[in-house]
């Protein structure tokens, strides 16, 4: 007790998940500092919360602060640092990290590295060929005929995947990533259905799967236009049903972690898998995620009674098989993105933004993505700027809620979707 009282943890992001699993930490009042590297406007204002400005690839930086200032354990929010070996690097200071080991983080940084996981670990997914060469790509797309998925193997920060209508845009997006200098391609077969996420809290071991998430990764209403970080999500899903967790549960989490444990590999974080659920019912793997998805995050961890920190420790020290059964509030939650309007193309910074007090006043979690404070102002710098959550006890309530605490916040040329949660709305 004495340990947990005095919890230091050292966060590291700045998107609006990072804000979400700070103000969660928080909470309890078990974590007596956070340390957020470099943080963002939002975690900047909170109590007990510091921001230090490090890029998240400056390992030897945040090695340094760990030591300096007696940091108990590192979560880590983005990809990047993972895929680069953070955790590797911290371990071998003897610091609790939460987050895989650079083998792991291939779950996402590699869509091969993952699909031969997959296949070994018998999990279905969409059936699919690597490719090193344009030529062979372009011959298979001819062969199989569209829609067909092209996509690249690397950290593409979403903007590695093109669902190709026909097989030319296909032949031509195979081009522009070899041109753009990845190396290896999966060409995929098209699955048509639902889309659902679903993160699972695991120590390499066992696994806790959180709710199911949905999201709206295009931009426009209806889900139109350029696909984007994400505009907004929901949880939990009503499609994903208890029965469905639990196959999902035994079909593909499961085996992952049982794989991974078999090639020694050392997963101590989330895996989130990302899956489509076929007019059939069936889940199929669309990808894996090494990390807390965002903006999933921000609607998932609102609900979350059981205290986080002792969630993300317990998967740290692989003990996470002693955890009492995760404790949900019963309501359901609606994230709405707020954006700097031009997003996910170029967009304007320094936007002075105001109504987050009023729009808190309402009941919501206001968290925040890109932001700044310049001048003891409150100003925009980043493309998702906020993330708007509100829990009611359905869906109707929920978005409802959120959309009027979205109406307090104004920003020059501020945009959002209009449209988040309307599919499930009446559930
Ligand atoms: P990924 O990064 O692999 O999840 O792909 C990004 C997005 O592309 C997914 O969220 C889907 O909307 C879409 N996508 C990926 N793979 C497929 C597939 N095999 N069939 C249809 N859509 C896909």
């Amino acid at each position: 007790m004495e340990r947990e009282r005095k919890l230091k943890v050292l966060l590291v992001g700045n998107g609006g998940r990072e804000h979400a699993l700070a103000s969660k930490l928080l909470q309890s009042g078990k974590v007596q500092q956070i340390i957020c590297v470099p943080g963002n406007g939002g975690t900047a204002a909170m109590d007990r919360c510091q921001n230090l400005s490090l890029r998240v690839d400056d390992f030897e930086g945040i090695g340094r602060c760990v030591s300096v200032h007696n940091i108990s354990m590192v979560v880590v929010g983005p990809e990047l640092p993972l895929s680069l070996g953070i955790t590797d690097y911290l371990k071998r200071k003897n610091v609790q990290v939460f987050g895989p080991s650079k083998e792991g983080a291939q779950i996402e940084s590699s869509k091969s590295w993952a699909k031969a996981l997959m296949d070994e670990a018998g999990i279905v997914t969409a059936r699919s060929k690597t490719f090193t060469d344009a030529m062979e790509a372009k011959a298979y797309v001819a062969l199989q005929g569209a829609p067909i998925v092209v996509k690249a193997d690397g950290l593409a920060a979403g903007k590695g995947v093109v669902v190709a209508a026909t097989v030319e845009e296909a032949q031509a997006a195979i081009d522009e990533l070899f041109e753009n200098n990845y190396r290896t391609l999966v060409i995929e077969e098209y699955l048509t259905g639902q889309e659902v996420s679903v993160l699972a809290l695991t120590d390499g071991l066992t696994i806790r799967p959180l709710l199911p998430a949905q999201d709206h990764k295009r931009i426009g209403d209806g889900d139109t236009g350029a696909n984007t970080g994400g505009m907004g999500a929901y949880s939990p899903a009503p499609i994903a049903t208890p029965e469905l967790m639990e196959r999902i549960g035994k079909e593909v989490l499961e085996p992952a972690i049982a794989t991974l444990k078999s090639r020694n590999i050392d997963y101590r974080g989330i895996l989130y898998a990302g899956l489509m659920i076929t007019p059939a019912g069936e889940p199929k793997v669309l990808e894996f995620n090494c990390r807390f998805g965002d903006p999933e995050t921000q609607a998932i961890l609102p609900l979350l009674e059981t205290p986080l920190e002792d969630l993300l420790l317990a998967c740290a020290e692989q003990r996470l098989a002693q955890q009492p059964p995760l404790v949900w509030k019963s309501g359901v939650s609606t994230c709405v993105v707020i954006a700097a309007g031009g997003y996910p193309g170029n967009y304007q910074k320094g936007r002075e933004i105001t109504g987050i007090g009023e729009a808190e006043a309402l009941g919501a979690d206001v968290f925040h993505a890109g932001t700044q404070v310049k001048q003891q102002k409150l100003v925009t710098d980043g493309g998702r700027v906020l993330g708007v959550t509100a829990i009611g006890d359905n869906f109707e309530e929920a978005i409802a809620q959120a959309y009027a605490a979205v109406d307090c916040i104004k920003f020059d040329e501020m945009y959002y979707r209009r449209d988040i949660g309307d599919r499930v709305r009446k559930s």
